[in-house]
């Protein structure tokens, strides 16, 4: 049971390692993802820029042709007006001439306005699209460190779930049935007992039970949190140690549930962990 004990901790490490492992994985991606989307979002904004500045220099072509066509009015204009026989006709000629040269004025402080908005928006265009490249590089940089870090946890994880299909074989079947039972419900399956007291919640155990934990040929469960429990100086024996006691525990407690020790069949297993049922074992 000792043995079927360390593979259990063995498998919790490799477990608990994968979920994390898996955790890692999941979250990863989801921290790209997020860089992306802001950089999606000043792209779109740059875009914007870019798209408006476009619009503007649209409207200043406009109002420069406008411009060329007034100027082309004032000279017909003039050659009009030296042409008038009547005062009447000069004064209107006059007029003409007047008023598309103001309009004339008007439309140049128009276009000066419009270069200017041009010149400010070029300007403000050629930071942003620094900053853009600068993100850009910045996302691509990142990118790389996620899928090698990716890279790196995926070949964590197969070689812990190499490592775990080799050795899990190894573990009865309803024990590891039960582990994975406790697993699902309360994270921790196996927990130490030091000093009498469980490690999974604390609490002491019942003398006795301490005392049977002990031979460490029996599969025990915590009266209190219903977890695997084993002897924390189990684990520091070496495995020499193991083959001598198993023999003298057998011979001094008959009682005792040994057949699972050395027994690899899952039906008398489950039946010697049936017969090691009689307490608050296993349930
Ligand atoms: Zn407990």
């Amino acid at each position: 049971m000792r043995e079927q004990l360390k593979l259990l901790e063995e498998l919790q490490k490799h477990d608990a390692r994968l979920q994390e492992i898996e955790g890692q994985l999941k979250t990863l991606p989801e921290k790209l993802d997020s860089l992306r989307r802001n950089l999606a979002k000043v792209e779109k904004m740059l875009q914007a820029e870019q798209d408006n500045l476009a619009q503007v220099e649209k409207w200043r072509r406009e109002q420069e042709a406008q411009l060329r066509q007034e100027e082309e009015q004032i000279v017909k204009a003039k050659t009009k007006l030296a042409a008038v026989k009547t005062s009447k006709e000069y004064m209107a000629s006059q007029r003409e001439v007047e008023n598309t040269r103001k309009a004339v004025a008007e439309r140049e402080v128009e276009v000066l306005k419009l270069l200017e908005a041009i010149e400010q928006s070029k300007k403000s265009i050629e930071a942003h699209a620094v900053d853009v490249n600068a993100l850009r590089a910045e996302v691509e940089q990142e990118e790389a460190v996620i899928n090698g870090r990716i890279a790196e946890l995926q070949s964590q994880a197969d070689a812990l779930r190499g490592e775990r299909d080799a050795f899990i074989t190894e573990i009865r079947p309803d024990v590891l049935r039960r582990y994975n039972h406790i697993r699902m419900r309360r994270g921790l399956a196996i927990v130490a007992v030091t000093d009498g007291v469980c490690q999974g919640c604390h609490m002491a155990i019942p003398p006795q039970l301490y005392n049977i934990l002990q031979r460490r040929n029996s599969l025990e469960l915590c009266p209190t949190c219903y977890r695997i429990i084993y002897w924390d100086k189990m684990m520091d024996d070496d495995s020499a140690r193991e083959e001598a006691p198993a023999a003298p525990a057998a011979t001094a407690a008959p009682a005792a549930p040994t057949a699972v020790e050395n027994d690899a069949s899952p039906a008398s297993a489950d039946a010697a962990t049936a017969a090691a049922t009689s307490e608050h074992k296993v349930a």
